[in-house]
């Protein structure tokens, strides 16, 4: 009775085997769970030279020993691989309740590795582990396929985790979408399954998840689900969705507009989280056990859906100049169907119009086209057309063209919707990010912008490298335990550490749980520096770092690397070309 299910599946889809084996002790301990047991495995089983894409690559999904305990927002999975997009190791989190439901199926992880000869599905039902054919649902939307596997089993309760045809056409800026509407997003986890031949992950299960003390655990339950109402930000995301952003990141003059040429929008009103709900929105939703519920349905002219959330509705909007909701809505449903990522997805076609724009390609859409920025999308969707070259990224698309400079990425991965030039310590996120260019591996977004847990000036270099390594820590430590990213606003390391301790028996204190979190962010980093991804690459766009801001309260101001990144490494206990010394991985405990 310690919060896992107690095994883990070992999948080898060339051979057509399955081993089930126990949790080990020591993974719990060191590693907690979720990216924790993602990037082991990675480490353990992913040799450096090989191509993401063919069989020697790894795939896993993990829960968390938090996830589906009934604490609130404790609902989440991660999903491990080498990244085709970035190179790098990712673990990309998801929630729903289809992480929950894995960990009833009896699994705290599948750990998937070879290619199948032809295409197939991956069931977990009550402790057992088959593959089923896949030639019926290979093709298929992501809702359609949740839909027929649902159908061959009778059973609606059956939780699916499946790639669209985008991932079966291995584009790179795929992802994992579990319950039709929730993504695993960000260096295309879509395109590895897609190579492996595995269209979906389906799970069933009834088993008990029982806890160490339940008593302790529903004392912190009861003190954190306090904690969580009374933040104004959880209010604030119930209210309005994560698009409440838009019009705090506008005012602040740092949201990215026309491709990061400015960082103000003039239609931000209309695709505010505030418009959404006087528009197109029906009802809140949560993951399992959310009392937040973040998550926006939507139901105009006939179209039904989730979303948009902050990040797609400005991909397809402010970053691309649109400022029509239904466009940038339909766009994002498109994402969900055919298992894009929204983010990369809307920041490539950003680069494509500022590429035509300066006449580098011969192609009629401009910044503001919605017409244009659907159809490119559909084609982007099924690789046809321009779409073939833009499946792969912002990065690739614009270095083929010869202006690798206008993709806004880093590590060959888009930039998310905040411009670093007006947050310092987020730029050092953005830069240092072990899975490339992302915003919830440290979201500084909370104390530079938002005052949690305490304001932050944005425009000041000093102390950020310590918020950030703080951030990082904490997060994949979070991120291990299968509890939502949005409890940090309301909950501190202490927090988490008293609720793994009560749900495993496992004696967690605050100082113990970080250090878990930087032994995760030190083995991704490692994993990264073995396959050649060094300091180098530990940049922002050459537009970040030269052309100022100009207008609002960060006027004049670029992304300031020289006064971050050597004080960021050596925090770290790193040399000074960013490799952890051998001092620092002793103590660490990593090997
Ligand atoms: S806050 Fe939002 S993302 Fe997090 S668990 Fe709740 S509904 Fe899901």
């Amino acid at each position: 009775m310690d919060a896992y299910a107690g095994n883990i599946a070992y999948i080898d889809l060339t051979a057509g085997t399955v081993k089930v084996k126990p949790t080990p002790a020591s993974l719990k301990e060191d590693y907690i769970g979720g990216r924790g047991f993602g990037i082991r495995f990675l480490t353990d089983m992913v040799l450096p030279d090989i191509d993401p894409l063919s069989e020697d690559n790894v795939l896993v999904f993990a829960s968390g020993p938090l996830t589906g305990t009934g604490i609130p927002l404790g609902s989440r999975y991660e999903i491990s691989t080498l990244s085709p997009l970035t190179g790098c190791a990712i673990s990309s989190n998801s929630g729903g309740v289809f992480g929950w439901k894995m960990k009833k199926a009896g699994f705290d992880a599948v750990v998937i590795a070879g290619k199948a000869p032809r295409p197939v599905y991956l069931f977990l039902d009550n402790g057992e582990v088959s593959l089923y054919d896949a030639a019926e649902i290979w093709g298929k939307t992501t809702s359609e396929t949740t839909d027929i596997i649902q159908q061959i089993h009778d059973d609606k309760k059956i939780r699916v985790a499946c790639i669209g045809p985008s991932g079966e056409k291995l584009s790179l800026i795929t992802c994992v979408i579990n319950e039709k509407y929730r993504a695993a997003g960000r260096g295309g986890s879509g395109a590895v399954m897609g190579s492996k031949n595995l269209k979906a992950l389906a799970v069933r299960g009834e088993q008990e998840i029982a806890v160490a003390d339940d008593d302790k655990l529903n004392l912190v339950k009861d003190r954190i689900r306090k904690k969580i109402e009374a933040d104004g930000i959880a209010q604030a995301l119930h209210d309005y969705g994560t698009a409440v952003l838009v019009n705090i990141i506008n005012e602040n003059y740092i949201l990215p507009t026309n491709n990061f040429q400015s960082a103000h929008f003039e239609g931000a009103e209309k695709v505010s989280g505030e418009t959404i709900k006087e528009t197109i929105f029906k009802k809140p939703k949560g993951c399992y056990a959310c009392i937040v519920q973040c998550g926006r349905i939507h139901d105009f002219e006939g179209i039904t859906g989730e979303g948009p959330e902050y990040e797609p509705d400005w991909a397809f909007g402010p970053d691309c100049g649109i400022d029509d909701l239904k466009s940038i809505t339909l766009a994002n449903n498109i994402c969900n169907e055919y298992g894009l990522d929204a983010v990369s997805a809307g920041a490539t076609i950003a680069c494509l119009m500022e590429m035509a724009e300066k006449g580098y390609i011969t192609h009629p859409i401009r910044f503001g086209d919605a017409e244009g920025m659907l159809a490119v999308l559909r084609q982007m969707a099924t690789r046809e057309g321009i779409g073939e070259e833009l499946a792969d990224g912002s990065y690739r698309f614009a270095e083929r063209h010869g202006h690798p400079e206008l993709s806004m990425s880093v590590k060959k991965q888009e930039l998310p919707a905040y411009d670093p030039r007006g947050l310092q310590g987020h730029g050092l996120a953005y830069a240092t990010s072990v899975r490339g260019g992302d915003h919830v591996y440290a979201y500084m977004i909370s104390p530079e912008v938002l005052g949690a847990p305490e304001k932050l000036d944005p425009y000041e270099t000093v102390n950020k490298p310590e918020w950030v390594k703080t951030f990082q820590d904490l997060t994949a430590a979070i991120d291990a335990s299968g509890m939502c990213l949005f409890t940090s606003f309301a909950l501190d390391a202490d927090d988490y550490a008293d609720l793994m301790t009560a749900a495993t028996g496992i004696r967690f204190d605050a100082a113990g749980l970080m250090k878990v979190g930087e032994r995760i962010w030190n083995l991704q980093k490692l994993f990264n520096l073995d396959r050649g991804i060094g300091m180098e690459t530990d940049t922002l766009p050459p537009r970040l770092l030269a052309e100022p801001l100009q207008e609002g309260a960060p006027k004049g101001m670029v992304w300031k690397r020289d006064e971050l990144l050597k004080e960021y490494y050596a925090l770290r206990g790193w040399d000074e070309k960013g490799v952890p010394t051998t001092e620092k991985l002793k103590e660490l405990a990593i090997h």
